[in-house]
């Protein structure tokens, strides 16, 4: 079965005492299986506390984040691909002090609009520097899921294909594609084939809307994707993404621009997020099962 999980940013913009107590307590309470932290800086995360906070939850973690500029691995420049190594590297003993499974988001490149095509030299470059995180990860068992995101945030993956295309070239079996419904409503020509061509290189997936509200306001055809997502037999982390102005500051509402306040009450949208996403489950697994049954005699 698919662990459930909510992003933080839906209770905080960064993780603070307070903001990491709320956003574990609250995620907790309302049954999903694990809150995903955002990472940008994991030097602003104190991990004994967080464990703390894991631990009388009873709820698992994943870290989200996106390099920057100063940290591009896709950059060409040796001293920045040694930071944002370095950078990742932090992630990775964080994540494994927590007990932690996957680790994700914009983590090949920077998290920012370009205004240039990536290069070949870049892509190289990345590749070389992940296939070496990506083993450090892997003496503790975690996944490093390459987010696919538009071209508004990232020159380098684009498309699920795209995805896969870099997967192969690390060649680490823990380092798989990251799906997000709201970036494959803008790049993807089909969304429903390109989750079931992504096949076993999903390793974790978003969920969310067009507008990255509450889920089945947008115009994505959700029952859709989520009869992909049980037809590809994707078991991993389902994680729930939504932005709203009334939480999320700077530097994350600049580059994504989050402008409108789509919500003020993060435990109603995420409740929702929550019964709306097991039910979409539910009715793409009995469809499948269904689909499947041959002649009655
Ligand atoms: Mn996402």
């Amino acid at each position: 079965m698919n662990k459930l999980g909510l992003h933080g940013n839906v209770w905080a913009a960064g993780w603070s005492h307070d903001e990491c107590a709320r956003a574990i307590g609250n995620t907790a309470e309302l049954g999903f299986d694990l809150v995903e932290a955002p990472a940008l800086d994991p030097s602003l995360i104190d991990v004994a506390f967080t464990a703390k906070q894991l631990e009388k939850a009873g709820i698992g973690i994943t870290f989200s984040l996106g390099l920057d500029a100063e940290t591009d691995l896709s950059s060409g420049d040796p001293e920045k691909i040694r930071r944002g190594e370095a950078r990742l590297g932090d992630v990775v003993s964080m994540t494994r002090d927590l007990g932690g499974t996957h680790i994700c988001g914009i983590i090949y490149s920077a998290f920012q609009k370009y205004m240039v095509p990536a290069t070949k030299e870049g892509i190289a470059g990345s590749v070389d520097a992940l296939r070496r995180v990506a083993e450090k990860a892997a003496a503790s068992d975690i996944v490093l899921g390459l987010e696919v995101v538009n071209r508004y945030e990232t020159n380098v993956l684009n498309t699920a294909a795209q995805g896969v295309d870099m997967c192969k070239r690390i060649g680490a079996p823990n380092v798989k594609v990251h799906l997000d419904v709201y970036h494959m409503n803008i790049e993807e020509a089909d969304m429903e084939a390109a989750i079931i061509d992504t096949g076993d290189y999903i390793g974790y997936f978003h969920t969310g809307d067009s507008n990255r509200g509450y889920m089945g306001t947008g115009s994505i055809d959700l029952p859709r994707v989520f009869k992909a997502l049980v037809r590809s037999g994707y078991q991993g982390p389902i994680t729930f993404e939504s932005f709203s102005s009334a939480v999320v500051g700077q530097p994350l509402e600049g580059i994504l621009g989050i402008w409108r306040n789509l919500w003020e009450d993060g435990y109603d949208l995420a409740r929702h997020a929550k019964m709306y996403t097991e039910s979409q489950l539910k009715s793409a697994h009995e469809a499948h099962n269904c689909g499947r049954k041959g002649l009655p005699f």
